[in-house]
């Protein structure tokens, strides 16, 4: 097996650039010293950009390289799907050591393009290096959205409905289970390796001019939806009954009641959190019925202090004091798992 020290820098951009079709919008791509690129008239630019450290975000005891590469693109796609807009190109920095074998690195590539290319995303440029030691892995996505119609974390008001996509939990259930020893479910484990961008629920969402905040599930629901109350000086109550669960997790929180708490503080699920008037929920739920993903209205935004405060089925309530992940603060800087 070939060694990345062996094939080289300017080899392996090679074989990076033959593996790419320039889609549409791509004056120059890999090749030069830097894309050029259209954007459609009328339209903004959305970037995001996320960096992923081996032993801290992945760690390859768990996750195949191929798994790698698809869930580093997809968890950028997602940053564009939450501000309701159409992702088009993406870069890649990637620092491996010389000891990395090519197959490792190609496989890796095969994921990431595979996401790129079932979204209509062009890989379009990047920078390779030698890592001194862990591999590290940046992904910036840029993407398109209509001008003054990409949606922020910002815009939710008192009254408005709390509504998210999917289901719950399932990826920090995958990685409890992997953690223990245990092999978990197919489904569970899909969920955890090979996450979906919510990326036409994102731009039907914006077209739809009905949403007033959302933003992706990457730290847990708590966590996230506190951003939004932050961003909106509001408060939220959230019907514990109604965060939406799969069968697996369903019944794996029969097994171990304490696990239900995943479904809140679970991170990496990638579903759309969103808040919209109550007069436009059954329009969206239609649009939901439509794209064939499920919408469930989980809770409501009131006026207030940014707190989120959780009532369970028989109407008791307490305050959420979820903190999310802080990668400088937290007392154990646990392996997320990418
Ligand atoms: P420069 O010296 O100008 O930084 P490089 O030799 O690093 O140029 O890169 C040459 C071309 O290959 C550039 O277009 C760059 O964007 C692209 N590139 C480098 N590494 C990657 C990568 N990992 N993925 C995609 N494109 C890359
Ligand atoms: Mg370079």
């Amino acid at each position: 097996m070939m060694k990345l020290s062996e094939l080289g820098e300017f080899a392996l951009i090679d074989r990076i650039r033959a593996q790419v079709t320039p889609g549409a919008g791509v004056v120059r791509g890999i090749g030069d010293d830097a894309a050029q690129l259209e954007i459609p008239a009328g339209e903004q630019l959305l970037t995001s950009t996320d960096l992923l450290i081996e032993t801290s975000h992945f760690d390859f005891t768990w996750t195949s390289p191929a798994d790698l590469g698809h869930k580093a693109v997809a968890v950028n796609l997602s940053d564009i799907a939450a501000m309701g807009g159409t992702p088009r190109y993406l870069y890649l920095g990637l620092a491996c050591p010389g000891s990395a074998e090519v197959e490792a690195i190609e496989a890796f590539m095969a994921g990431a393009l595979a996401q790129t290319e079932a979204h209509g995303v062009t890989l379009v440029g990047g920078d390779t290096c030698r890592s001194p030691g862990p591999w590290v892995v940046s992904v910036t996505v840029e993407g398109t959205v209509a001008a003054g119609c990409a949606i922020g974390r910002d815009g939710a008001r008192p009254g408005d409905v709390v509504v998210v996509s999917g289901v719950l939990g399932d990826s920090a259930l995958a990685l409890t289970q992997l953690l223990r020893g245990q092999q978990p479910p197919d489904s569970l484990a899909r969920r955890h390796h090979r996450p979906e961008a919510r990326v036409a629920l994102g731009r039907a969402l914006a077209e739809s001019g009905s949403v007033t905040a959302m933003i992706d599930l990457s730290d847990g629901l708590a966590s996230d939806l506190g951003h939004i109350l932050e961003a909106s000086q509001v408060g939220a109550c959230l019907e514990l009954e109604s965060l939406p669960r799969s069968e697996p997790f369903a019944a794996a929180v029969q097994a171990d009641p304490a696990l239900l708490e995943l479904a809140l503080s679970g991170g990496e699920d990638y579903e759309l959190l969103f808040t919209l008037a109550e007069a436009e929920l059954p329009a969206i739920l239609e649009l939901g019925r439509r794209l064939k993903l499920s919408l469930t209205p989980i809770g409501r935004i009131h006026a207030g202090a940014p707190t989120l405060t959780l009532r369970d089925a028989v109407g008791n309530e307490r305050l959420c004091q979820q903190q999310g992940f802080d990668h400088f603060s937290s007392p154990k800087a646990e392996v997320s798992d990418a």
